[in-house]
């Protein structure tokens, strides 16, 4: 398939000519190594478009989310998988939104730079899982200090970042007015905390998605590193997650397009019964109809950064972009593979892999099903279930 162009077409040449400097082989080699794709991340840090959000008095380059997007949607559409640095662009809002201005002018320039890596977020915890207001990890202010104990999962990129954005509850789920009160949010160094009040232990799993186990044990954090006002945490994480929504609903639209391209030209090429297989409207129109599906989730996806971008509400639209474009990057997926018949499952062709991957995003960063919840009771108007 041919690229359409658009208004973005110089950004997307721009990311596309660095991205095809790191072809499939690089990616396959990562991946089979379990590895980390350091090289790619510091050629995309120094070319400033991990920086992308971050307003230019800061050292970023002060774009919108439609211009973020489209460079996230370009490395999964290029084969690479943004899953490996994306927190970089997006966790650094909850301190450019609510840090105070001495947090940002330490921080922010450095993270522009890629001095620092702030790549990671802890808010889930192994016994409450999506019911977040219930985390079980307490930070106490003892002094100039708050002092954490407690356990998060899943949290990701630790191992490859400075810095961690995370969530602990400072007073008592029982002592607050409402549920959603009482949390607050810690810019962690990590370099300080690990072996210190901080144990990590790698999860491994189903893609090559660096995560972890951490365990709190009375973990020290100073108080000049707590994040706008105590109390407020689970409203400035939830402030962030339009953004990150749409971001990787973006990624998903990259991938569904990679797999897409790969299927259409895999269909004209394989010679099955002495002509190609994509002769067989049993084999186009699921190509088709996966294209299809990506177009119409591309569409939400613009929806979305473009009242984002005009600082209008967007949760719905980011909610159903992300919803949208996961479904339909895994249909095409999932079409992608049977067109390949058994090659499919060959590494080497790289399916099997970006099927993976793209996986991921009916679950994290939220599951399909609480995406539904927020339409119903928010959109809908339909009583909470929960
Ligand atoms: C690879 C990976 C990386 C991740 N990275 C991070 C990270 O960096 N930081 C971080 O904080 N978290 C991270 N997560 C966690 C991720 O956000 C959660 O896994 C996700 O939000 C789902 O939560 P859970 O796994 O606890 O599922 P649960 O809350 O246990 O839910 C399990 C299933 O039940 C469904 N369910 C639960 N309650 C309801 C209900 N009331 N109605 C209908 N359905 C329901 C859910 O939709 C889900 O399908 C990561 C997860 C993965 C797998």
């Amino acid at each position: 398939m041919s690229y359409q162009t658009d208004a973005y077409q110089d950004l997307r040449d721009a990311v596309r000519d660095l991205c095809n400097t790191f072809p499939a082989e690089y990616w396959r080699k990562v991946d089979e190594a379990r590895g980390y794709p350091e090289q790619f991340v510091d050629a995309l840090t120094k070319a400033g478009w991990l920086a992308a959000l971050i307003p230019q008095e800061y050292g970023g380059s002060g774009l919108g989310l439609t211009e973020a997007s489209v460079i996230m949607e370009e490395i999964n559409r290029t084969g690479g998988n943004s899953g490996a640095c994306h927190g970089q662009m997006y966790n650094m809002g909850t301190l450019l939104r609510h840090g105070s201005d001495e947090q940002k002018q330490l921080y922010l320039p450095k993270i522009a730079s890629g001095e620092l890596r702030l790549q990671s977020m802890g808010v889930t915890e192994p016994t409450t899982g999506t019911d977040t207001t219930k985390i079980k990890t307490v930070a106490v202010k003892k002094g100039d200090r708050y002092v954490v104990n407690g356990q998060k999962v899943w949290i990701s990129r630790i191992q490859h970042s400075d810095l961690m954005i995370l969530l602990a509850r400072t007073t008592p789920l029982d002592q607050v007015k409402k549920k959603s009160e009482g949390m607050s949010i810690f810019l962690v160094d990590l370099k300080s905390a690990i072996g210190k009040g901080m144990e990590v232990r790698p999860i491994l799993n189903m893609v090559n998605h660096e995560t972890n186990e951490l365990f709190f044990d009375n973990l020290e954090i100073p108080a000049e590193n707590l994040i706008g006002e105590e109390g407020k945490g689970f409203k400035y994480i939830l402030d962030g997650l339009n953004a990150e929504r749409t971001l990787i609903a973006a990624e998903c639209i990259g991938d569904g397009y990679w797999f897409i391209d790969k299927a259409a030209q895999y269909a004209k090429e394989r010679i099955v019964f002495d002509r190609p297989i994509g002769m067989n409207q049993g084999v186009q129109f699921p190509i088709a109809d996966s294209y299809i599906e990506l177009e119409a989730a591309n569409l939400m996806r613009f929806k979305a950064c473009e009242l984002f971008d005009a600082h209008q509400p967007c949760g719905a639209e980011a909610n159903m972009a992300k919803f949208l474009a996961a479904k339909a990057s895994w249909e095409a997926a999932n079409v992608c593979l049977q067109t390949h018949g058994g090659f499919g499952f060959a590494c080497e062709y790289d399916v099997e892999r970006k099927f993976r991957e793209t996986r991921l995003y009916q679950v994290a960063p939220i599951s399909t099903n609480l995406i539904y919840s927020y339409v119903a009771e928010h959109v809908l108007g339909l009583p909470r279930s929960f």
